[in-house]
């Protein structure tokens, strides 16, 4: 396997690489379109998905990673999940989605700030099933999954984590615990 790209313009970055180091993976940041050439797989993290489409778009290079989404595997978490959406529950000019996870998104819609939470999720992911503890700050909901989705964790009855194919959209924080099944299970499945 090549070197996993991690998205890199906003957000929480950082402790992605953490998680990839614990796991023994060669990674590096993408800040350009050109360092997409040195990566099979990306992971776009959270942050804020507005930040993120207005940087594409003065940078000029959103067709590029949208290119690049559509014949890679990516995991994009919160705002990174926002990103790989093809729809917003309520469409704002100012978030432009990558349109290749057959999912519709409700941004915020698990509240503010001030209102994140962490809780266990039920999770299909790996074979004994044991929960993971989901951090979420400012998280999406997943309002519609297209035919070709399969909900690999949910909230309750909410699916928190979608896939499809090499596409995995996870509304919470996966870096923030520790626990690195969720970027194992990138690696390994997607
Ligand atoms: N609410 C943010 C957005 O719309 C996502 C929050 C996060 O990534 N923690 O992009």
């Amino acid at each position: 396997m090549g070197q996993v790209g991690i998205l890199a313009l906003q957000g929480a970055f950082a402790k992605h690489g953490e998680a990839l180091d614990r796991l023994g993976v060669a990674w590096c940041l993408v800040r350009t379109a050109d360092d997409l050439a040195g990566v099979d797989r990306l992971i776009i993290p959270g942050g804020e998905s507005t930040t993120m489409t207005r940087l594409l778009r003065t940078e000029g290079w959103w067709p590029q990673l949208k290119a690049f989404a559509e014949q890679h595997p990516v995991m994009g978490t919160c705002a990174g999940l926002i990103m790989l959406a093809h729809a917003l529950a309520e469409p704002d000019s100012r978030v432009a989605p990558l349109g290749v996870l057959d999912v519709t998104v409700d941004r915020n819609a698990y509240g503010r700030q001030t209102e994140s939470f962490s809780a266990p999720l039920q999770t299909s992911a790996w074979p004994e099933g044991a929960p993971f503890q989901g951090v979420f700050i400012r998280a999406p909901r997943v309002t519609a999954c297209g035919p070709g989705v399969a909900v690999v964790a949910r909230l309750g009855d909410e699916p928190v984590a979608v896939r499809q194919g090499g596409w995995l959209g996870l509304a919470f924080h996966p870096e923030l615990t520790g626990d690195d099944r969720f970027h194992r299970y990138f690696l390994d499945a997607c």
